[in-house]
């Protein structure tokens, strides 16, 4: 499948295409610009976290993965190739939604090879002063996330997802990504949001919504970071079993959870327990399927 647009923070145009990869490959990045250059689609490679995850290997930078990322772990796509020709992954309409219609499009294949979940054991929790993430040993994945922004439109917002067929597409994956015009400013002189428009962001002023269509869903707000947290979580490398409770967390501690389960590999172990789901790829390469250029 390919796509063209344009980078939030680079605003360079940038074209993508997911192709299928064989089972065990992961996800796979490739920066087609730079003879097929890839970084692997895995925590150790994470390098900025400020307002996007970034990947980073050998001084290639490749920016904003985490849309991309929880599509494919949001479908369950275990691998696949990813090219691009720039060095950031296009914000199309700020969410998750082009790239599912798009995987959608494609198919998915099953593969010969059975999914390895990390199944939680332990706790582990992370907490920085009011912000707090933890993850807990539960039968499913479960997330449970709560915002608290104090503006007007946002304040308090919390939900509880458990993925179960489509709930993914239609819950999480059309909420877009925000930000606050007081912002703005301080974000562009950092050399951010260069791409950022109401086409791609909701923006919020002091006390309203700025895009003339308004919010998807009057909590889109705190199902964004669910869909952060999906995408930055799938950095561990295998999808989880266990209930993640996260409270005014972010990117930057998203993953650090993915780190410390890494260095604490007593707090999980990985199983094949549902033994009869095998890992998917994309069945083929779709058609050209949206634009913002
Ligand atoms: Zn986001």
């Amino acid at each position: 499948m390919s796509l063209s647009g344009i980078g939030l923070h680079t605003g360079v145009t940038v074209n993508l295409r997911l192709c299928p990869a064989p089972a065990n490959t992961g996800i796979i990045f490739k920066r087609t610009d730079l003879d097929g250059f890839t970084i692997e689609g895995q925590s150790r490679h994470v390098a900025r976290v400020s307002y996007a995850t970034s990947l980073m290997k050998k001084g290639v930078l490749i920016s904003t993965t985490e849309h991309l990322l929880s599509a494919l772990a949001g479908l369950e796509v275990d691998n696949a190739i990813v090219e691009i020709d720039n060095l950031e992954l296009p914000i199309v309409d700020g969410s998750a939604l082009p790239f599912v219609k798009a995987i959608r499009q494609a198919g998915l294949r099953p593969q010969r090879a059975r999914r390895v979940y990390a199944r939680i054991l332990k706790p582990v929790e992370i907490v920085d002063g009011v912000k707090r993430i933890a993850i807990y040993p539960a039968e499913t994945l479960r997330i449970s996330y709560s915002i608290d922004f104090p503006h007007p439109v946002i304040g308090t917002q919390s939900l509880d997802f458990t993925p179960h067929a489509g709930k993914y597409e239609d819950d999480i994956a059309p909420a877009r990504t925000f930000g606050f015009l007081a912002e703005v400013e301080m974000l562009l002189k950092s050399g951010l949001v260069k791409g950022g428009s109401l086409e791609n962001v909701v923006v919020l002023d002091k006390e309203r919504v700025m895009n003339p269509e308004g919010v998807r869903f009057p909590d889109e707000f705190c199902r964004h970071k669910i869909l952060d947290l999906i995408g930055d979580m799938s950095l561990l490398g295998h999808p989880l079993i266990g209930h993640v409770v996260a409270d005014r967390a972010g990117h930057a501690m998203h993953a650090q959870l993915v780190a410390q389960l890494l260095r604490r590999k007593d707090c999980w172990t990985p199983t094949t327990s549902s033994s009869t789901v095998s890992k998917a790829t994309l069945r083929r390469a779709p058609a050209l399927v949206a634009t913002n250029a």
